[in-house]
């Protein structure tokens, strides 16, 4: 070993879904969105005048906090954004989870938490579901440096209701909870109209999915102004300069479209239970799902196996070989002519 190389942080990252360079496939594999983002967000894209950039874009984000607060009814001090909602999660492990006490996820959940608990010496534990892959929220009822769960879970797709969510906050009011709702447009209700009640409660949604704009980067949180206080003060420790100003100009554009943003989840919506008939007819079984993907698994059939099956014929799922789920794919929701396509495929296979 090089003597430097003792001072190396060795982490071992989160492991994103693949982003195969195909022009031709069926890619259901990272919860993209199959439609494109809203009208005006071409055209901003168009106006968007590259002079802009040779200024550094506003540390504050103004213009789209502004429209974030109007769009969901708070003050601009409630919100907070990001280069995608992983930046704003890691931004609050760091901000929030500052404790000797686990910080406390489910033990089949989004793999990035355990990560960044890892990269930043966070010390954490995860209650396992239950059987049916339901988060036990008396489990959540325990000393602890933090809470944190998504709300629908993922990769299960599983939506617990308001009220169990309400009980873990109220049970912890001596840590920040945070409900991670990257999935919440697609199922599910909202804990957004808690945070006036609970003070430690951070809510967090991202442009990625719902909005159709991964490629953007915008993720964001709300909760309590001493909450986002705390938040921007970390973040201007780290990096000032998050949000460029294409995403500054095009995700305030996106905001401005309600009617197409709900038009988009409900054709998913519909989709998704075209897509729940003709797997159950194929025999697969699945949890309810909330999110824009199904977690599915045909008894009988292993899902690796499948899985390289159809990425060989450019379908591509997502699968994760870890315990208790290693006989699941995860399967997003695309347009009824990409699910065609998958189901045809299952069919002769
Ligand atoms: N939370 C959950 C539960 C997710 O599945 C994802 C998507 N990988 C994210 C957060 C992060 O999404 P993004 O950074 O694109 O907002």
């Amino acid at each position: 070993m090089k003597p430097w190389e003792a001072n190396i942080r060795r982490v071992t990252p989160y492991v994103p879904g693949e982003q195969p360079k195909k022009a031709k496939m069926i890619k259901l594999n990272t919860n993209e969105n199959p439609y494109a983002p809203a009208p005006g967000v071409r055209e901003a894209a168009r106006n968007f005048d590259a002079e802009l950039l040779r200024l550094y874009p506003d540390p504050a984000a103004e213009v789209l906090v502004d429209a974030l607060a109007e769009r969901y009814g708070l003050e601009s001090g409630q919100v907070f954004v990001g280069v995608g909602s992983d930046d704003v999660l890691a931004m609050a492990f760091l901000t929030f989870f500052h404790s000797d006490k686990p910080v406390l996820f489910p033990d089949i959940s989004y793999s990035f938490y355990s990560v960044w608990a890892e990269l930043f010496g966070i010390p954490y534990e995860r209650p396992a579901l239950d059987g049916e892959f339901q988060i036990r929220k008396e489990d959540y009822y325990r000393e602890n440096g933090g809470i944190i769960f998504p709300n629908p879970n993922a990769p299960t797709s599983l939506a617990m209701g308001l009220s169990d969510v309400e009980d873990i906050i109220a049970h912890n009011q001596k840590s920040v909870v945070i409900v991670d709702e990257a999935y919440i447009d697609f199922g599910g209700e909202s804990a957004l109209g808690l945070i006036e009640k609970y003070e430690n409660l951070l809510v967090v949604q991202t442009f990625s999915k719902s909005r159709s704009m991964a490629g953007i980067r915008i993720g964001y949180a709300m909760g309590n102004q001493d909450l986002i206080k705390a938040l921007n003060d970390v973040k201007y420790s780290f990096n000032s300069y998050t949000m460029n100003q294409t995403s500054l100009a095009l995700g305030t554009a996106a905001l401005k479209d309600e009617a197409y943003f709900q038009e988009t989840i409900s054709k998913i919506k519909a989709t998704r239970e075209r897509a729940k008939k003709r797997l159950s007819a194929l025999g697969f079984v699945y949890p309810e799902p909330s999110a824009n993907f199904i977690f599915a698994r045909r008894p009988g059939t292993d899902a690796k196996v499948l899985f390289e099956a159809l990425k060989e014929n450019d379908i591509y799922v997502r699968y994760f070989d870890a315990p208790r789920i290693n006989q699941y794919l995860r399967i997003t929701i695309g347009t009824d002519a990409q699910m065609d396509a998958l189901f045809d495929f299952l069919e002769h296979y």
